[in-house]
């Protein structure tokens, strides 16, 4: 796909921070989790990334950490002094490591994704001790300043994850995110293990540090009204592809793929006299060993026609800015969702 289909008017006076290019990875040969994905990411944006458990947007995040080696495909990253492009992908362990300081991941689950029997200090200042980036007195001043920095206390840096609730966990898994003064971070699910109550001060909170640092977010969710709330723009994923990308109003007043219509009809209205029709989601999320010939989502897809189920939908703009891959996305008229609440939940 031509990289320059997703660049929204609003964006093309904005710089390409990371570009992705037909993205590949494969377990076993045979599960294509991530299968040919492209997107452009501009600096300072929040981008979204959504769809149900198993589409493979954690694995496609991982691999953009490089948490994950790719199968194919091009990760295509603008540092931000003078040196030139370079793509992540195909640079080895010892290549990598100069550009692993600028793509950080935040986690689903802060109590899995901390060691319980490091202290507070141990776990912000570790990456700065590994990747030489600050020690001692430095380490700690640096340490404190983050706890701070993300609504936690500089004193309690000797107290163990345990001490502390879940929110404030999540807090200290964004500190040492940040510990590495990233320019990108991959947040995998930040809020979805967190009580609702708590959910939207984490994503303030979030919001507050990309507005103080200039963090590029690329932001993985199933859930849409979270989607909503953050996010610039959007990618649906559906079986290891990106079958809609828009920017988010787009998205959600005027979706084009019935996949994206289906999602949106399980958020709760935010207006409660509104009428909307629910549309009922029947099936499971096709096996990305052996998806579905033509449409990979023609089995669920109440729209489906003939040509659905032997030919492949391209991702194509059908608007400025607007891309989909289904057939018959300009005379389909979907159901959007404007004003979806925080916690509307897509599973
Ligand atoms: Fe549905 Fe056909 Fe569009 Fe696939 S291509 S989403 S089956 S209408």
């Amino acid at each position: 796909m031509d990289s320059s289909l997703n660049q929204h008017p609003k964006h093309s006076e904005r710089r390409p921070i990371l570009e992705v290019r037909e993205l590949r990875k494969h377990f076993a040969g045979t599960v294509r989790a991530v299968d040919g994905v492209s997107f452009t990411v501009f600096e300072g944006e929040t981008f979204g990334l959504v769809g149900e458990s198993g589409c493979g947007k954690t694995t496609l995040g991982r691999c953009i950490a490089r948490a994950l080696d790719p199968t194919g495909g091009e990760i295509v990253y603008h540092p931000a002094d003078d040196r030139p492009p370079v793509d992540l992908a195909s640079l080895s362990a010892r290549q990598l490591r100069p550009f692993r300081l600028d793509v950080q991941m935040i986690f689903q689950d802060p109590v899995s994704s901390l060691n319980q029997r490091m202290t507070l200090l141990d776990i912000v200042g570790e990456p700065m001790v590994v990747n030489r980036v600050a020690r001692g007195k430095e380490m700690r001043d640096r340490v404190g300043a983050l706890l701070e920095k993300v609504g936690l206390r500089a004193e309690h840096m000797s107290r163990y994850p345990h001490a502390f609730s879940g929110g404030q966990r999540q807090r200290i898994g964004i500190a040492r995110a940040l510990s590495l003064s990233p320019r990108i971070v991959v947040c995998d699910e930040p809020v979805s293990a967190l009580d609702v109550s708590v959910q939207a001060q984490v994503l303030n909170l979030l919001q507050d540090l990309q507005g103080e640092l200039g963090l590029t977010y690329l932001f993985i969710a199933h859930d849409l009204g979270v989607v909503e709330y953050l996010c610039d723009r959007v990618a649906v994923m559906y079986v290891g592809q990106i079958v809609e990308m828009a920017d988010t109003e787009t998205l959600f007043n005027a979706p084009l793929h019935p996949y994206t219509e289906a999602l949106m009809s399980a958020v709760p209205e935010a207006d409660p006299r509104a009428s909307r029709e629910p549309v009922i989601l029947e099936g499971e999320l096709a096996n990305a060993a052996n998806p579905p010939a033509g449409c990979h989502f023609h089995p669920r897809c109440r729209y489906c026609i003939d040509v659905c189920r032997t030919e492949v939908p391209e991702l194509r703009e059908a608007r400025s800015g607007h891309s989909v891959r289904c057939h018959r996305a300009e005379e389909l008229q979907l159901q959007g969702v404007a004003g979806a609440s925080v916690s509307g939940e897509t599973e």
